[in-house]
């Protein structure tokens, strides 16, 4: 049996949670039963089309993490299924959905939220049995932020006033021009398996808020929460056919079928930046918009003059928080020479510290990686890393348990030093929990390192000197710069990266822009 799980958070932040225990609640298939332990509830995960779930063209399993056995069969979409929703996902528009006053939109989404916190402990168990995340992780932060994105959005299209202009021109005729929002239409939004429900609801809960309708195509490794989700929608009333759900892979499986397709008026992606590619590429010949958040290959800076003990659980986190399987994370980290090595043993002891357990035990705050195949990359990295020449301080290998859990993806919490700037290790994304920490002398030559990367996605200083936050931060190439601080979310604020890291920004005002179209109307006066 599950835990009790707990919520949670202020609307529009990532902050602590408030506690408040809820019941277990239990779900008709196709969703998860989870009133059963895990390994005894396989069940039929299915698309969600038109507002009823279907079946597809075969299944795939979805699988624990934590063990390696099979929670669900899942319904792949073939070609069929994935212009069905996109058709369902057209008329949609055209009926009560397209009509809706901004204001009766926006007290649906915050229905949705409710839905979301009403169901909270079924999506906390479902994401969890996906990923592999901590309980802890999931009930503070993954479904809060999935309900906050809904309240957020809501509120933010009730207030977004559009520019205006009284024109005169050179000779005196006047005109007043204004500008409307309009849907951009059908949505095509794929997401990956990090943060499942908070990434994919980070894009849905925007471009429902502007008015459009959505087929979202989650990842082939967490299938579960945006299944769950539909309920959440049902719920709050949001006609059939607004949020439709597709299953499958990337090429030549529902994602590439998602992009291809013509009558997609836009794609929203996260996920890898070699991913993207493929993605512009299949979506030019018909000219989609396309908003990019990609991978990342983040610095952390570290001052001698930093506040050493927040500083220090700061990068922890920064370094191992959902196994290093945030593209957030620091991978890595460059620390002042005068205190080079009384960091490198700080951070070592709270890697070591670090409790690997099952995720579903509340004391756990580090769990496994999400597939084997991700876990071949990772321990492919600790092997390139060694052939490199780095200095091991920590972990590097697969912990033992002696029970189930050997059967899981799990890594130890990893730390290296000794590599060049242009080694692989220092250059690549791993996306595991890892990090390479290399000491600096000079404030120029530790922006120079951070920017020494194609990514361009977070980074994060550590200072006490106020001046030198701001300096240091304004000089990174990145789309987001943490100061004494990370992973701290206004969700009103840009969100995005540079260079490989992604095209656009969303979050806010952002997301409204890039999920609507403005007709600018002019009137001779
Ligand atoms: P991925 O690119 O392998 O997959 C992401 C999604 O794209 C999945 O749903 C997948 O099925 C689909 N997909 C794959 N190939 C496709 C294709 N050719 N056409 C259409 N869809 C396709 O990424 P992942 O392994 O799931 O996630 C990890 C990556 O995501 C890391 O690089 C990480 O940095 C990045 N990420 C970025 C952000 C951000 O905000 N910038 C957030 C989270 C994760």
């Amino acid at each position: 049996m599950c835990p009790k799980l707990r919520r949670h958070s202020p609307a529009g932040t990532d902050q602590a949670p408030q506690l408040k225990s809820k019941p277990l609640l239990h779900f008709h298939p196709p969703c998860y039963d989870f009133s059963r332990p895990p390994g005894d509830f396989v069940k039929q995960i299915q698309n969600y089309i038109d507002g009823r779930f279907v079946s597809g063209v075969r299944e795939f399993a979805d699988v624990n993490p934590a063990d390696g056995s099979v929670i669900a069969q899942v319904a792949e979409a073939g070609l069929r299924q994935v212009d069905e929703a996109v058709q369902a996902a057209r008329r949609a528009l055209n009926t009560e959905w397209g009509s809706l006053a901004v204001r009766e939109r926006a007290a649906r989404l915050y229905k949705v939220a409710d839905a979301i916190e009403k169901r909270f402990d079924c999506f906390v168990q479902a994401e969890v049995a996906d990923t592999g995340k901590p309980v802890s992780l999931a009930s503070k932060l993954d479904v809060p932020r999935a309900a906050a994105n809904f309240r957020v959005f809501a509120d933010l299209i009730k207030v977004s006033g559009l520019e205006s202009f009284q024109t005169q021109t050179p000779d005196g005729v006047n005109a007043l021009n204004y500008a409307i929002r309009k849907p951009l239409g059908v949505v095509g939004v794929i997401t990956p398996w990090n943060l499942p429900l908070l990434l994919l609801t980070w894009k849905v809960a925007p471009a429902l808020a502007c008015g459009n309708a959505v087929v979202v195509k989650p990842s082939e490794e967490t299938p579960a929460t945006a299944t769950l989700l539909a309920e959440a929608v049902q719920e709050a009333g949001i006609p059939d056919g607004v949020y439709n759900v597709v299953h499958g892979f990337g090429p030549g499986s529902a994602g590439e079928f998602l992009t291809q397709h013509p009558d997609i008026n836009a794609i929203t992606f996260t996920g890898e930046s070699k991913t993207g590619a493929a993605i512009m590429k299949s979506a030019a010949p018909t000219l989609k918009p396309v908003s990019f958040e990609l991978g990342g290959k983040n610095a952390a800076i570290v001052f001698a003059d930093c506040d050493f003990e927040p500083a220090v659980n700061g990068l922890s986190e920064a370094v191992f928080l959902n196994t290093g399987q945030v593209c957030l994370c620091a991978e890595r980290v460059y620390v002042e020479h005068k205190i080079f090595d009384r960091f490198l043993d700080a951070l070592k002891k709270k890697a070591e510290n670090l409790n690997l357990g099952w995720p579903y035990d509340t004391a756990t705050d580090f769990g496994p990686l999400i597939s084997a195949q991700h876990r071949e990359k990772v321990l492919s990295y600790f092997q390139l890393a060694k052939d490199e020449g780095a200095t091991l301080i920590t972990g590097g290998g697969i912990p033992e348990f002696g029970d189930a859990r050997d059967r899981g993806f799990y890594v130890q919490p990893t730390i290296y030093t000794g590599l060049s700037e242009s080694a692989r290790c220092v250059k690549e994304e791993i996306f595991g929990p890892v990090c390479h920490v290399a000491p600096f002398d000079s404030e120029e030559e530790a922006v120079a390192m951070a920017n020494n990367t194609k990514y361009g996605l977070a980074a994060s200083v550590w200072t006490s000197d106020l001046k030198r936050g701001h300096r240091v931060a304004q000089q990174m190439n990145v789309g987001i710069t943490w100061v004494n601080c990370w992973y701290l979310r206004d969700l009103r604020t840009p969100f995005g990266g540079v260079g490989l890291s992604g095209i656009g920004r969303e979050g806010g005002i952002h997301s409204l822009n890039f999920y609507s179209e403005l007709n600018n109307i002019c009137i001779r006066l």
